[in-house]
């Protein structure tokens, strides 16, 4: 298969060349005609495969306020009187991203007393049902807290055994009310399975801080430099700016990546600013059509495009960082070795309906083809079987 003048990332045009599922060459373009849009796979790097109630009719929110604890409970409801398994509205949700050009993921599966590992295995199917298609990361993350939910680090214990590539954590202070209590058990965990870790920090100002720090401290001291993930981190956007500068140099020296996904209400970490302090960014879906948001569809560009907007971005440069945060940089934090637009690369590609990539972002464009190591697996938005 030979893609005709194609633009490249770099704004560059080319025919793509793609033989036995790698890209034989970039070739240069044929001829001076229309161009689209041709980017590598976009990544999702937070998402929860386990919680979307897509395909479903549609489920009403019921937390009785915003705080974390309140929509905890509200999920804990809706789990309980759910009738279809995850496995379902997991594999509804990986067919809907992949028709977007998703290709890479990673996810978290609630972990805790009352599920057990039960959301785990279901995911570890859905990830077999489809390992042609897409990777799948998994972080077995203890949504009820730790110490709240007694049992659950034995459980997380058992799921870096079971199939888990991470160990999530959450809100060491504000869910558990106990630093060490909440990030002694994750680390060890981690550090004996010689997993990574990603931990969810809606916790705001100094005190979010603190437990940042606090993560980054760990992180060196166990030589998990570069294999540590802080999710949200809000409070990185909630303290003055040369607060939150002197954490980032913190951040970049431990090697721990931030994600982000452009939060409505909170406070949006500033990511150029860290990516400036040499601190890996990223970004990801989080919830999509569940008891925590009934918002979300797990198209990566729109998401870029909803930081851009929250983040206040405006020219072409800082589009294309956007991009970058569900591209490339999120491919280097989920550690993927083949992956890229380049000579030798994987024929994994989105052709976009757009003429830059700062359109690409900027607009929400209409995905023509999604392609998978030289087969078209979604052409218009829609998986070809
Ligand atoms: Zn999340």
């Amino acid at each position: 298969m030979i893609l005709r003048n194609a633009t490249l990332a770099s704004g560059k045009r080319h025919d793509i060349d793609l033989k036995d599922g790698r890209i034989a060459a970039l070739l240069p373009p044929s001829n001076d005609g229309p161009s689209l849009v041709v980017l590598p796979p976009l990544v999702d790097g937070h998402i929860h495969l386990d919680k979307t109630l897509l395909g479903l009719p549609w489920v009403p929110n019921r937390a009785e306020g915003n705080a974390v604890s309140d929509r905890i409970a509200a999920e804990r409801r809706v789990r309980a009187e759910r009738s279809v398994p995850e496995t379902v509205t997991g594999a509804n949700l990986v067919k809907q991203v992949v028709a977007s050009g998703t290709l890479h993921m990673r996810t978290h599966v609630d972990v805790d007393n009352q599920l057990g590992l039960q959301n785990l295995k279901a995911i570890l199917e859905v990830r077999e049902q489809f390992r042609d298609l897409v990777t799948i990361e998994i972080v077995a993350f203890p949504q009820s807290g730790i110490l709240r939910s007694p049992g659950t680090a034995e459980l997380l214990d058992e799921a870096a055994t079971s199939g888990a590539d991470l160990i999530g954590g959450l809100d060491p202070v504000g869910i558990d009310g106990d630093l060490a209590g909440h990030l002694d058990p994750v680390f060890a965990i981690a550090g004996k399975h010689g997993k990574g870790i990603d931990i969810h920090l809606h916790d705001g100002g100094e005190a979010g801080l603190a437990q940042i720090e606090a993560i980054a401290e760990r992180t060196v001291a166990g030589g998990l430099q570069g294999k540590v993930a802080v999710s949200h981190a809000f409070a990185l956007g909630s303290v003055p700016i040369d607060m939150a500068r002197r954490t980032a140099d913190c951040l970049a020296r431990a090697g721990i990546a931030i994600m982000s996904h452009g939060p409505g209400a909170a406070t949006m970490p500033p990511l150029i600013m860290l990516a400036e302090h040499g601190v890996q960014v990223f970004a990801g879906s989080d919830n999509i059509r569940d008891a925590w948001s009934p918002f979300g569809n797990g198209d990566m560009l729109e998401r870029a495009m909803l930081i851009g907007y929250r983040g206040n971005y405006r020219r072409d440069e800082e589009l294309a960082f956007a991009l970058d945060l569900v591209t490339g940089n999120a491919a280097k934090v989920l550690g993927l070795q083949d992956y890229g637009l380049k000579v030798g690369g994987p024929a994994d590609l989105v052709v976009v309906e757009a003429g830059t990539v700062a359109e690409a972002v900027a607009s929400r464009p209409h995905r023509k083809m999604v392609i998978k190591a030289g087969r078209v697996v979604a052409r218009d938005g829609v998986l070809t079987g």
